[in-house]
């Protein structure tokens, strides 16, 4: 029954429990009512296990990282009964630990039964139970869903990409949920990952993918069966390009300088210094190109040529003059097997 359809009425205006006169509840006065009814239930005892190792808490089905408290209020959330008269409930809880497993706690509720604010103190006593949790009991046993493969195509990584790489992996997988890294190592000229997401292994090497503008790939492999389903490790395999920026490339006949590499690569021709923008697969399959840069002497210049002095053979040599040169008496040239080229500066 609705206490709602019970509002204090004038008639009876006193408890037929005790003769109180005044408002009345169920034809009991507000003291007799509350004797009466219970309102919320606490259980005796809160057991929850904690993990041993990380010290996070199992709620429910899932484990969480929380504080004791926040931990014992979530659980609260789900233990506590109250009596349907109950329209709105709020309660606080005092801790009285009485050591580092066995916690006494004082829940205050604070409850609406229509118009009528009660409250209510009861105790109970929070029992923490080690166990490992799911995270832990995997990270001990080496558990792995899925293997990042770095590689760079045509080559090993460089000192700056390995670390830049690793450090990257390393701060997604700690500020991802009940993750972890069971394993890495060097291999190949690259780094593998052993990691214990197959969702966090496919996001990590779509990330890395842009923004080194590599090539990604996914392959999986049946390992075994569990609880009737079948059990995959997947392998992500990133390729970092075979260019790093400053390199020469020959894509399709023309000689490019990488300039910059983010979702797509600028490059510069080196012998009219136009800039131009390729995506990822459009170079895939071009070749970096073996060149020296040097410093050469520019002996004359004319509208669209000059002429330089190689510094390996004290040759004069005429080159076609690039869009926006600015002539010096010292200038910097690329030298490979197609010929001599003004470098294109980095800066712009
Ligand atoms: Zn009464
Ligand atoms: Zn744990």
């Amino acid at each position: 029954m609705r206490f709602g359809f019970l509002k204090p009425n004038m008639n009876p205006l006193f408890c037929v429990e005790c003769g109180a006169e005044g408002k009345v509840y169920e034809s009991l006065c507000e003291k007799c009512f509350l004797e009466r009814h219970r309102l919320a239930e606490v259980p005796e005892f809160l057991d929850i296990e904690e993990c041993k190792e990380c010290g996070s808490f199992l709620i429910g089905s899932k484990w969480i990282s929380v504080p004791m408290e926040r931990a014992v209020e979530m659980l609260l959330d789900k233990v506590i009964a109250y009596e349907d008269l109950v329209d709105t409930h709020q309660y606080g809880v005092d801790y009285e630990p009485e050591d580092e497993k066995n916690i006494k706690i004082v829940v205050h509720c604070d409850m609406y039964v229509d118009e009528m604010r009660t409250e209510k103190d009861i105790h109970s006593k929070v029992r923490l139970k080690p166990s490992q949790c799911v995270t832990c009991t995997r990270r001990k046993s080496r558990y792995y869903e899925a293997t990042l493969q770095i590689r760079a195509d045509g080559r090993n990584l460089t000192d700056e990409e390995m670390e830049a790489v690793t450090k990257y992996v390393h701060k997604r997988v700690d500020s991802a949920t009940d993750a972890f890294i069971s394993e890495e190592e060097k291999m190949h000229g690259g780094w593998d990952f052993l990691l214990s997401s197959k969702t966090l292994g496919r996001n990590i090497s779509k990330e890395l993918a842009s923004m080194y503008c590599a090539q990604d790939s996914s392959s999986a492999k049946l390992v075994g069966m569990k609880d009737g389903h079948e059990m995959y490790r997947v392998t992500y395999a990133v390729r970092l390009p075979q260019y790093k920026v400053g390199d020469v490339i020959d894509h399709h006949g023309k000689l490019y300088q990488i300039m910059g590499m983010a979702t797509n690569i600028s490059v510069k021709n080196i012998e009219d210094w136009s800039k131009h923008s390729f995506t990822p697969s459009e170079l895939v399959g071009s070749s970096v190109v073996d060149c020296s840069r040097l410093q050469a002497v520019l002996l004359v210049e004319t509208e669209d040529e000059m002429q330089i002095m190689d510094p390996d053979t004290m040759k004069t040599v005429t080159i076609k003059k690039p869009e926006g040169f600015h002539s010096e008496e010292e200038i910097s040239i690329i030298k490979c097997e197609k010929g001599i080229f003004p470098a294109p500066s980095q800066k712009d």
